[in-house]
């Protein structure tokens, strides 16, 4: 089958290697033989939400975000009512704070979000970096270990989900033990680095629920090799329990 996914400003928001994240779904998506068709869609281009299973949005800094802002927020109820009709969110940092309903950047400017997760943003005086390790309850306790650097301090709503525990790192804020936020098939996250090559079982997660958008059934997708993802996972996890978060 044909996955279809819409890399949102690719140009733009494209930061640490966040176009990694896209490498990672097309392998194992061909591992288990379906293509990955991807369709940069940026500034002023039309998106029609019935030619996409799966969203991308990478990172970017305060001014790739002031170009893209007013831009995607236009798009918001096309995305939103995308999601509603099951399409996969995957948005990474400057992404996800632009998921959210708005981010007031390290200038005092505030941008529109899409308001499909329900947290808002605000940049601190000083930068959150370093590795950092989650835990997923909603994922049987998984673990998704990756790399964060952002001004932005992230609130969730009351009762919103986030994409994990902290263990290690800083997370949304650095205080709250929250990091991301997650609805229905919308996830939002800070870990970058890029994040799937070493959190395979997220990667296969977010393959399967596109095809579900697709088929209107359940996929199970077969199990591949993932030593040397396993091993990724190990060293960055291991990073961020010595020196994460600080
Ligand atoms: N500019 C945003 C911040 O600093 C996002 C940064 C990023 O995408 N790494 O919070």
């Amino acid at each position: 089958m044909n996955i279809r996914v819409a890399h949102l400003y690719p140009e733009l928001l494209n930061i640490y290697a966040d176009r990694g994240n896209i490498a990672v779904l097309a392998t194992r998506a061909q591992a288990r033989g379906h293509a990955l068709h991807v369709t940069a869609i940026t500034l002023g281009d039309r998106l029609d939400p019935a030619d996409f299973d799966l969203y991308y949005l990478g990172g970017g800094q305060d001014r790739e975000q002031q170009l893209v802002a007013s831009d995607l927020a236009r798009r918001a109820t096309t995305l939103r009512s995308a999601h509603d009709d099951g399409a996969v969110f995957l948005a990474v940092c400057g992404g996800y704070q632009l998921l959210g309903r708005g981010y007031r950047d390290t200038s005092g400017v505030d941008l529109p979000g899409v308001g499909l997760l329900p947290a808002e943003t605000v940049a601190g005086t000083r930068r959150l970096i370093g590795d950092v390790l989650l835990s997923c309850d909603w994922a049987e306790g998984s673990t998704l270990a990756g790399f964060e650097n952002h001004a932005g301090r992230t609130t969730l709503d009351a009762g919103a989900e986030p994409l994990g525990r902290v263990i290690a790192g800083y997370g949304n804020d650095g205080e709250s033990h929250a990091e991301g936020c997650r609805v229905g098939r919308a996830y939002g996250t800070y870990l970058h680095g890029p994040l799937l090559p070493r959190n395979p079982w997220f990667a296969d997660r977010l393959l399967s629920e596109a095809l579900e958008h697709q088929t209107g059934r359940p996929i199970e997708l077969s199990p591949i090799d993932d030593t040397l993802e396993r091993a990724a996972h190990e060293v960055a996890a291991g990073r961020a329990r010595t020196r994460g978060g600080r």
